[in-house]
């Protein structure tokens, strides 16, 4: 079946009336298809499940929405309008929350937040600090949902112990004879074997409690109103899983704090002043849910986050490229070493980075 009749097909689904009222695609995303549509009742965002991506889209789809209602409650208790500050799914006309079109695969479609935009860096610390004020609300709102209720979409994704023995086995096989050239960034992995546990142990002891957690915490997944240009919230919610909040923290940090393309950059270039600012948005809203033990840990998670995310470059160039997509046979190493670059220099600044997250708790109490 051609691709309009299915986008007519889940509009018809969710009452969106194809043909009468227009649609367009809409977004810059890279996973999932999104259209913009027009409805008697207002406008909708429909979007159409990466099912190559997302095996399991109905679980993802579970997940999605039932933190967007327990966020949009949270906005109504408080005297506000859920449509303008969170995503919020609209069932079909049978009331499902998605629907699998002819072809199966998994629609859905969500109020259109007016007036907003998407950016995929940030111009300055302001436009950081303002993204992370949208995932400390997130963060905030969902501190007492169950988060132990979520399925694990993606099992293990921040498992860094088990990572590292993944990476140790691939190693060991060497089957593409790549180890010998990535030499230094192998050692850089394997100097660093004590450090793997420190996250999932804590866990593991009950040293800090089980969160819901976005993990794709990069800017681009922030909506940004155009007319004050501040953070709305958090968007694309297809990986969000029981974790714990320095997944997030730690993540953002790699990717915002980042000043030049990790994907081509052969050095990393990690600034204090965009640190400090993420730091700042995250921990005025959320810090009053945070446990000792999580603010403790928010910038070592950063380092850490950015070491299982180097090292799983690394793991990808010497199995053969088989996971992230490479335009050329070192780019998965030159992205590894990159990361590394950025590890290495937030190591030697991790006692200012420590300062500034107890400055920060320490102003908000
Ligand atoms: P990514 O490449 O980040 O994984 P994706 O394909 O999963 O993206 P989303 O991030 O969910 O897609 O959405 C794509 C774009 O569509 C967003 O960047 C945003 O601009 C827009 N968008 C999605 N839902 C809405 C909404 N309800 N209101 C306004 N804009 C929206
Ligand atoms: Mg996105």
């Amino acid at each position: 079946m051609k691709d309009v009749q299915l986008v007519a097909e889940a509009m018809r689904a969710f009452g969106l009336l194809p043909g009468k009222y227009a649609y367009r695609k809409y977004g810059d995303g890279h996973i999932n298809d999104t259209y913009l549509c027009i409805s008697p009742w207002g406008r909708a965002a429909l979007q159409r499940i990466n099912s190559n991506v997302f095996k399991n889209p109905h679980l993802v789809m579970d997940n999605a929405f039932a933190v967007t209602r327990h966020i949009a409650n949270h906005i109504e208790k408080e005297g506000g309008n859920p449509r303008c500050g969170t995503l919020m799914f609209i069932a079909t006309r049978d009331n499902k929350p998605y629907y699998v079109d002819s072809n199966g695969d998994v629609w859905r479609a969500t109020h259109f937040l007016e007036d907003t935009t998407t950016y995929s860096r940030a111009e300055d610390e302001h436009m950081l600090e303002s993204a992370a004020g949208a995932f400390g609300r997130f963060m905030l709102m969902l501190a007492d949902f169950p988060a132990d209720t979520l399925h694990e979409t993606i099992p293990d994704f921040h498992n860094t112990p088990k990572r590292y023995n993944d990476f140790l086995t691939v190693l060991e096989k060497d089957e593409n004879n790549r180890a010998a050239s990535a030499k230094e960034a192998v050692e850089f992995v394997l100097s660093r074997s004590d450090k793997v546990g420190l996250l999932v142990d804590m866990l593991d002891k009950g040293l800090l409690p089980l969160r819901v957690t976005h993990n794709d915490t990069k800017l681009n997944n922030v909506l940004f109103s155009v007319k004050t240009g501040e953070a709305i919230c958090a968007i694309d919610l297809d990986t969000v899983m029981p974790g714990l909040s320095a997944y997030d923290f730690g993540d953002a940090i790699r990717s915002g704090a980042n000043r030049v393309d990790e994907d081509k950059a052969k050095r990393g270039d990690f600034s204090m002043k965009f640190f400090e600012a993420y730091a700042r948005g995250y921990i005025n809203n959320c810090a009053s849910v945070l446990t000792q033990n999580e603010r403790d840990v928010l910038a070592s998670s950063a380092c850490l986050l950015t070491f299982e995310c180097g090292m799983r470059f690394l793991h990808d160039y010497i199995d053969g490229d088989k996971y992230f997509r490479v335009e050329h046979t070192t780019h998965n190493l030159q992205r590894a070493i990159s990361q590394f670059n950025l590890v290495a220099d937030m190591e030697n600044k991790l006692s200012q980075m420590e300062k500034v997250i107890k400055e920060l708790v320490k102003n908000t109490k």
